[in-house]
C-alpha cells in the first residue's frame, strides 16, 4: 500500500455522502471514524479531505481527515449555537448585480458584501448588464469603489468587460452571488460553456434533497480553479454578525469608527461621531451608510430570525 496521503477536493454534499474530485476523477466518500465523530456536519464544499483506500467495489471513499483550511464562509448563529459552515478554502467572494432588470438592491449588496467580511473573504462587486444602463451602471460601481472594492462592469450579452473578469475566476476559488435574474448562470455559461447550466442542476438537486438554504456545489474551470453556486447565499440573514461588529464589515467605515468620541458608538445620532461626519463630507456613500442603518436595526431587533 502507498504511503503518499491520497486526498481530494469536496465538491457537493448529499445527505450524508459527499462528491469528491481526486486526481483518479469524481468519486463518492462518507466519513470514517475519527473525522466522522468530529468533522460531522463540518466537511463542506472546498474542503480539501484525506481519503482511506475505499472499498472499490462499493465505489465509496473514506474521508478519514481534512486538511487545514485557508477560510471559512458561514453562517454564524447566535448565542453560541454553534455555526453552519458553507464553503472552504475561498479566495474571493464576487457579489453580483444587474444594472438593471432587475434593479440593483444596494441593501441585498451590501448586506453580501458584509457577509462575506465578517468571514473575513474579499469581496469584489460584479455589475452585469451594463449596456442596458451604462451610466447607472458606472454609479453604482462608483460607490462600491469608494468601499475600496474591486469593480467588474461587465455584458454577458455584448461581451464587454468578460475578459477582465474571467482572469479573475481562471485559477482561483471563488464564489458568485447575488439576487436571481442578475446573469450569474449567463456569465458562468461565457466563461464555460455549459458551466451555469450543470451548476443550477446540481443546486437544485441539493436544494430538493436536503431541504435547506446553506447547501453549496462547486463546479471546476477547465484549466484551474472553481466557482461556488450557493443556492438560497442571498436569503440568509446577517449570519449571527454582532451588532458593533457591523460597522467594521463596511471597509470605508474601519478608519473613521476608531476615530468617534464615544467607544461604543453606533454612529446613528451620536455627538463627535466620525462615521457621520465622513457620510457628510461624502468620503462615505450615503446608500452605503444607509444600508448600515437598515442592518443595524435588524442585527438589534430580532435575533432569533437568524436561525
Ligand atoms: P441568474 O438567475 O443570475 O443565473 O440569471 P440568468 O443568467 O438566468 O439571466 C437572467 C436573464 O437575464 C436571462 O434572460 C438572460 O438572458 C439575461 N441576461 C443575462 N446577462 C445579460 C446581459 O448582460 N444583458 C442583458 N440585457 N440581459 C442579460
Ligand atoms: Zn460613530
Amino acid at each position: 500500500m502507498s504511503e503518499t496521503k491520497r486526498t481530494g477536493l469536496v465538491l457537493a454534499r448529499e445527505g450524508g455522502r459527499f462528491r469528491v474530485a481526486t486526481g483518479e476523477g469524481e468519486i463518492v466518500a462518507v466519513l470514517r471514524g475519527k473525522a466522522r465523530r468530529d468533522a460531522h456536519d463540518r466537511v463542506v464544499v472546498g474542503d480539501r479531505v484525506v481519503l482511506d483506500e475505499g472499498d472499490a467495489a462499493l465505489g465509496i471513499a473514506g474521508i478519514t481527515g481534512i486538511e487545514p483550511r485557508r477560510n471559512l464562509l458561514e453562517r454564524r448563529t447566535p448565542r453560541g449555537r454553534g455555526n453552519r459552515p458553507v464553503a472552504a478554502n475561498l479566495d474571493r467572494v464576487f457579489v453580483v448585480t444587474a444594472a438593471a432588470d432587475p434593479p440593483p438592491v444596494p441593501q441585498l449588496l451590501d448586506r453580501l458584501c458584509a457577509i462575506a467580511e465578517a468571514n473575513e473573504i474579499p469581496v469584489a462587486l460584479v455589475v452585469n448588464k451594463t449596456e442596458l444602463d451604462p451610466a447607472g451602471a458606472e454609479a453604482l460601481a462608483a460607490r462600491y469603489r469608494l468601499a475600496s472594492y474591486a469593480t467588474y462592469l461587465v455584458s454577458a450579452r455584448s461581451g464587454d468587460g468578460l475578459e477582465r473578469l474571467f482572469a479573475e475566476l481562471r485559477g482561483r476559488e471563488s464564489l458568485l452571488t447575488g439576487a436571481s435574474g442578475v446573469g450569474k448562470s449567463s456569465l458562468l455559461n461565457r466563461l464555460q460553456p455549459g458551466l451555469g447550466l450543470r451548476t443550477r442542476e446540481v443546486s437544485e438537486r441539493i436544494r430538493r434533497g436536503r431541504n435547506t438554504t446553506v447547501a453549496a456545489a462547486i463546479v471546476p474551470i477547465d484549466g484551474g480553479g472553481w466557482l461556488v453556486d450557493t443556492p438560497g447565499f442571498s436569503e440568509v440573514g446577517l449570519w449571527g454578525i454582532e451588532p458593533r461588529e457591523l460597522a467594521s464589515c463596511f471597509p470605508e467605515m474601519r478608519e473613521p469608527l476608531e476615530r468617534c468620541k464615544f467607544p461604543d458608538c453606533t454612529h446613528r445620532t451620536e455627538p463627535g461621531c466620525a462615521v457621520t461626519q465622513a457620510v457628510a463630507a461624502g468620503r462615505i456613500a450615503g446608500e452605503r451608510y444607509q444600508s448600515y442603518l437598515v442592518l443595524l436595526e435588524e442585527l438589534r431587533s430580532a435575533p432569533e430570525e437568524w436561525e
